[in-house]
């Protein structure tokens, strides 16, 4: 069920049918708009009946949902979410870019990466401290150190650090050192995890599941959303296919298929979404083309000597040029506002 409010309801109009909800034994998540505030409800196990809602002050229209999602959509928010990361957004006119090394491997390493990612304009810096690593040998990142040098490039630098979260008790961590935590594509449908996101005051990147369809990755959303925290974004990062030429196919139309059904801000990966160093530029072109809020792209000032992901890092002379042709492309499809 959806509450569509008046665009004249006022504040306590409002309120008075989120108590209605909660007296029902259900969660009301109020969505103030620009014309107009949604109410979605959530936590009712069959229909809801619109008869407790269609008379009350305020109300516009009580609308049954007959999709999986309630939250995600556009029914809900008609308007793109911007979200919000200190000073800096995801979502809005800007082109979000986070760069960075795969995984934090020293503070020099990361030092040297972020002077890189700062100098190209970009806001946010990203860096695994956490690695889901298909091999137990092979190099799982530094662990609290990582987020302790994620901590102070944020400090020297002003960017935004972004980085994963394996577990529930990384979340912890993460709150505690980052700004936007990564729930990677391995844990997408890991359901513990998405509600502990959920109840997270951090914004949350969404990693799109190597084999997730797109229903299963925006209900991947819908959990964190569910749980109170609207601040998520998505990220399209390459599936597996039967495509031997890259490490995952970018699902380059992924991007407006989102974009028809959600209201949340969408990022391409083409560095996982290629695996390989001389595709990563090309679709990072075709995904700010398609229309993506922005890019994550992996960089790294010796990629010959990467713990993780070497073949498919940046350098960074590749990574500036990159920055700029994204930035002429993305200039090309946003008009900008008139003055
Ligand atoms: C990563 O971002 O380095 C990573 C492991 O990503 P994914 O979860 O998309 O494989
Ligand atoms: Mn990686």
């Amino acid at each position: 069920m959806l509450i569509v409010m008046k665009t004249d309801a006022t504040d306590s109009e409002v309120q008075a049918v989120l108590r209605v909800i909660e007296d029902l034994g259900f969660k009301p998540h109020s969505m103030p708009g620009a014309t107009r505030t949604a109410i979605g409800i959530t936590g009712n196990q069959g229909a809801v009946d619109p008869s407790h809602f269609e008379n009350l002050s305020g109300v516009a229209e009580a609308i049954r949902v007959s999709k999986p999602y309630k939250l995600i959509t556009l029914d809900l928010r008609p308007e793109k979410t911007i979200v919000r990361v200190g000073d800096a957004t995801i979502g809005g006119e800007e082109l979000a870019i986070i760069a960075g090394p795969c995984a934090v491997e020293s503070r020099a390493q990361a030092f040297a990466i972020a002077e890189t990612v700062r100098r190209s304009g970009a806001r946010f810096f990203r860096g695994g401290a956490y690695k889901p690593r298909t091999s137990p040998y092979a190099f799982q990142g530094l662990g609290e150190d990582g987020l302790k040098i994620l901590a102070e490039v944020r400090d020297v630098y002003g960017l935004k650090i972004v980085t994963e979260a394996l577990d529930e008790a990384g979340v912890d961590l993460v709150e505690r050192y980052g700004d936007m935590i990564q729930i990677g594509a391995r844990n997408m449908q890991n359901f513990s995890l998405l509600r502990r996101a959920g109840k997270s005051h951090l914004p949350i990147l969404l990693k799109r599941g190597l084999s997730a369809t797109l229903d299963e990755w925006l209900l991947a959303a819908e959990y964190i959303m569910s749980e109170g925290n609207y601040q998520v974004v998505l990220c399209e990062r390459g599936i597996r296919t039967f495509a031997q030429h890259t490490r995952n196919t970018m699902d380059l139309a992924a991007i407006p298929a989102v974009r028809r059904i959600s209201h949340l801000p969408v990022l391409v990966d083409p560095s996982h979404g290629t695996g390989k160093n001389y595709m990563v530029t090309p679709l990072a072109r075709a995904g700010v083309a398609v229309g993506a809020d922005g890019l994550i792209v992996e960089v790294h000032d010796q990629p010959d000597h990467a713990l993780s992901d070497g073949a498919q890092a940046l350098t960074p002379e590749q990574y500036e040029q990159l920055v700029s042709e994204v930035r002429a492309i993305h200039d090309v499809i946003v008009p900008a506002p008139v003055s």
